[in-house]
Formats: structure tokens, C-alpha cells, sequence
């Protein structure tokens, strides 16, 4: 199996890119954030809840995150393998995964985080919002509390991975497919 987390900063290109490699690798995506869009939409009580917090640009409480996490990959127990896709935002959801594979017999090949300069990610995120209908997109003030949450509680989460020598890096300027190159580079190799 290869268990990929993709990492990066809100509008890094992580959705654009875990679509594009999920059919080349065969893997399942899993992306936190969508997972609570679509709970909104269908205004499950755990969409009710999440809505609180994604609405300001605040993380989702970790017990609910975590629960959410285990519930799609038990969803998919035949999967050739997943990418993570914003999510461990936070230590403990970090070591919550680790613990929850190990159970498996599974474990986090690396993760691959997409580096991209602050100034050119709000402008991402602002041109996004004209077309995704995201709140968090629209306002930049939720967009600036995304990024501080993004510096406490989840750049930590590089540190985890490096620890055991599993972080790769990769510069996310460029075209969508300069990049996808960069990514196959590493997927290659996990
Ligand atoms: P994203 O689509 O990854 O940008 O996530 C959008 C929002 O969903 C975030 O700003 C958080 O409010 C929430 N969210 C997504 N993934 C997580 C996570 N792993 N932990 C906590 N909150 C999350």
C-alpha cells in the first residue's frame, strides 16, 4: 500500500493535484475539508457542527476530525492505498493517524508538502473564491486566520514526519502539470 499525506498551506494546490494522482497511483483521496462540505451541504449533524468552525477559518475540534478520518478509510478497506489530503492538520491528529495504521498493519510512506509563498496563496485563495462558493475563500480576514492556524498548530506537523525522515518537499509555483512532474518525482520513489 502507499499512504501518502499531501501537505501544504490553505491554497497550496493539494485538491488540484491529489486528483490528478489518485488515478495515476490508484489510490483513494481523502480530503478532511471536502468531507465537511459535504456534510454542510446535507446538513448532517456533523456538517452543523464543522460549519461553526470552518465559517471563521477555525480547525474542526480533533476528537470530531480524527473519528471523521477513520470512518472514510474504514470505508475503503480494499484500496490500494490513500493520500491525505489536509489532514493531520495537528499533532495529535498526526499521532492519531500513525496508531490508527499501525492497527492496520499500515503505515505513512511520507509526506509531500507543496511550498508556496504566502502573497501568491491569498491571491489563489481569492480567485478560487469567485468560483467555489467557499465562505472561507471570500473574505480575506478568514483567509489571513486559515494561515494562523496553518503557523500554530499544523507547520508542526512537518517536524512529525522529518523525525522519521519521511518529508519531502516540493516547490508549488509553476503550472499545474510542472508540478504534478515534481509530485510524481517523489510518489515514484514512497
Ligand atoms: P480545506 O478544504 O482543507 O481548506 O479545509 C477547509 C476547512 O475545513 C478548514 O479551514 C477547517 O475548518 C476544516 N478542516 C479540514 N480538515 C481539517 C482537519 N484535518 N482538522 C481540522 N479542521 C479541518
Amino acid at each position: 500500500m502507499k499512504n501518502i499525506v499531501l501537505f501544504g498551506p490553505p491554497g497550496a494546490g493539494k485538491g488540484t493535484q491529489a486528483d490528478v494522482l489518485k488515478d495515476k497511483y490508484n489510490l483513494i483521496h481523502i480530503s478532511t475539508g471536502d468531507v465537511f462540505r459535504y456534510n454542510i451541504k446535507n446538513e448532517t449533524d456533523l456538517g452543523k457542527l464543522a460549519k461553526t468552525y470552518m465559517d471563521n477559518g477555525n480547525l474542526v475540534p480533533d476528537e470530531v476530525t480524527i473519528e471523521m478520518l477513520k470512518t472514510e478509510v474504514i470505508k475503503n478497506q480494499t484500496a490500494n492505498g490513500f493520500i491525505f489530503d489536509g489532514f493531520p492538520r495537528t499533532e495529535s491528529q498526526a499521532t492519531a493517524l500513525d496508531l490508527f495504521l499501525k492497527e492496520h498493519n499500515q503505515t505513512i510512506n511520507g509526506m509531500v508538502a507543496l511550498e508556496v509563498p504566502e502573497n501568491l496563496l491569498v491571491e489563489r485563495l481569492l480567485n478560487r473564491g469567485k468560483t467555489s462558493g467557499r465562505p472561507d475563500d471570500q473574505d480575506e480576514s478568514k483567509i489571513r486566520n486559515r494561515f494562523n492556524e496553518y503557523q500554530t498548530k499544523t507547520s508542526i506537523v512537518k517536524d512529525y514526519y522529518q523525525k522519521q525522515n519521511k518529508y519531502f518537499g516540493v516547490n508549488g509555483v509553476g503550472s499545474i502539470q510542472d508540478i504534478t512532474n515534481r509530485l510524481v518525482q517523489i510518489f515514484d520513489k514512497l
